[in-house]
């Protein structure tokens, strides 16, 4: 065995191989959840000491752990939120781990931070969120909404002459994903609930919550969500950024998912009022087919964000030249070290350009409105409302929480889909969250008769 930082034409061999099958596979075999006790007895004893050859290190993983992982990036993964990174992006994923390729500062990775910085800026300008939008890549929506809510309670207290303990408050709807009420946890800020008007924030349940709130803590800011993560919903982003700057609110906008909706025509226009952000957040990871983990997080004003998250540390002073070209991503979020996790997207999407991620976008919007019209035609099934975006939920009629848990056991076992029921209403109901431009209608069809 050659010293461990020397190239090793085998092992590369054996990785490169392995990828390349890898990504040959079409469809990707679902797969299963593992048994703990079998996984143990595995990998019992593969760390010590001495190491082990590579290619039985790699069996152990393409034998046993790689079958324990359910993939998401099969075309008949519809639980959750499924993921179809290209293969312009998975490839360039690795040459970012292979050209260790870091991504704090403008000093030591000008070139990686232009071009992701290309990307937020197609990202901000499908939004319309201004010339000076800017920001940087995260690890996910939730470390995303967390930087951005910083931000908001920050300058809300500067400006409010309010010290850094004293209380605040962000409006937030009673659908807000649930790393919104994580952050206000972690942050120290308390909620002010909306009711949502049939799971929709609206600009006049926002008015009407803050009129009605006599607590006397301030309301700094407002969440909206740009598709709600169960069924796709987008708020009243146009009615909700009314009320953010009559009231001086920061408008912080959550399209984790449903965000890449920007990019197709046959939606863009639900988006009306996105352009007042202050902060937008979505995930490329999941419907822009970037590998995990990537989130875009764009400020309208980023010198706001800067004045916030920018780390004091003497051996840090010389990253901030302030000279007018530098871009530190790390002063954009609470983050130091960090992957250049959106060069895999600026690859793919300088290699295939933007229509045909618009065309891969409205592929999943076409499918959601297809199966839609399927449930309806179906007698013992209903619908329980228009997909607005790829998420579709519907009932069959008399079934039980355990007959959907029952279903969705078997479709797994069999291999024909990974769909796990969700809530609805305090009501056990199915959905498929479509993504994957490779799921077919023949695929939901086929799942659709195991409901009979
Ligand atoms: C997925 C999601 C999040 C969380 O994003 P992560 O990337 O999983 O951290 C936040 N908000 C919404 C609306 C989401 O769909």
């Amino acid at each position: 065995m050659p010293s461990m930082h020397a190239y090793d034409s085998e092992l590369a061999d054996l990785i490169f191989d392995y990828m390349r099958e890898r990504l040959q596979l079409d469809p990707v075999p679902l797969d299963h959840p593992g048994r703990k006790d079998k996984l143990d007895s595995v990998l019992a004893g593969l760390i010590g000491p001495e190491g082990h050859d590579p290619h039985k290190v790699l069996s152990v993983y393409d034998d046993h752990l790689s079958q324990a992982v359910i993939s998401c990036d099969s075309p008949r993964f519809l639980s959750f939120i499924p993921a179809a990174p290209t293969k312009a992006a998975l490839l360039f994923d690795m040459v970012v781990s292979c050209a260790s390729l870091q991504g704090i500062s403008w000093l030591e990775a000008s070139g990686a931070i232009a071009a992701e910085n290309q990307v937020l800026r197609l990202i901000a300008d499908f939004a319309g969120m201004g010339p000076e939008a800017g920001g940087c890549f995260v690890t996910g929506g939730s470390a995303g909404n967390l930087s951005a809510l910083v931000v908001a309670r920050d300058v809300a207290r500067m400006r409010l002459g309010l010290g850094p303990y004293d209380r605040v408050r962000i409006a937030v709807s009673d659908q807000a994903h649930s790393s919104i009420g994580n952050t206000l946890r972690i942050i120290g800020v308390e909620p002010l609930v909306v009711p949502s008007d049939d799971h929709r924030l609206t600009g006049a349940n926002l008015r009407a919550a803050l009129a009605a709130d006599d607590s006397g803590i301030p309301v700094i800011a407002v969440v909206a969500t740009a598709g709600t993560t169960n069924a796709g919903i987008i708020d009243d982003l146009e009615g909700v950024s009314e009320i953010a700057r009559e009231r001086d609110l920061w408008f912080h906008v959550d399209g984790a998912y449903g965000g890449a909706g920007l990019f197709a025509p046959s939606v863009r226009g639900r988006y009306a009022g996105i352009e007042h952000a202050d902060s937008f957040v979505v995930d490329p990871h999941k419907w822009l087919f970037a590998p995990f983990d990537c989130a875009a997080l764009v400020y309208k004003n980023p010198k706001l964000a800067k004045a916030v998250h920018t780390q004091d540390a003497s051996y840090l002073d010389v990253i901030h030249m302030d000279t007018p070209d530098e871009w530190n991503p790390t002063d954009y979020a609470y983050h130091l070290t960090r992957r250049a996790r959106g060069l895999p997207l600026w690859f793919s999407l300088a290699v295939h350009g933007t229509d045909a991620y618009a065309q891969a976008i409205e592929a999943a919007l076409t499918l959601a409105r297809e199966s839609a019209e399927l449930i309806r035609r179906s007698p013992e099934l209903e619908l329980i409302r228009e997909p607005e975006l790829s998420s579709v939920l519907f009932r069959r009629k008399g079934w039980s929480a355990e007959d959907y848990q029952a279903w969705s056991d078997r479709l797994l076992a069999g291999q024909i889909a990974f769909v796990t029921p969700t809530g609805w209403n305090g009501e056990t109901v199915a959905r498929f969250a479509f993504l994957h431009p490779h799921t077919s209608l023949a695929v939901v069809e086929e799942i659709l008769a195991t409901m009979a």
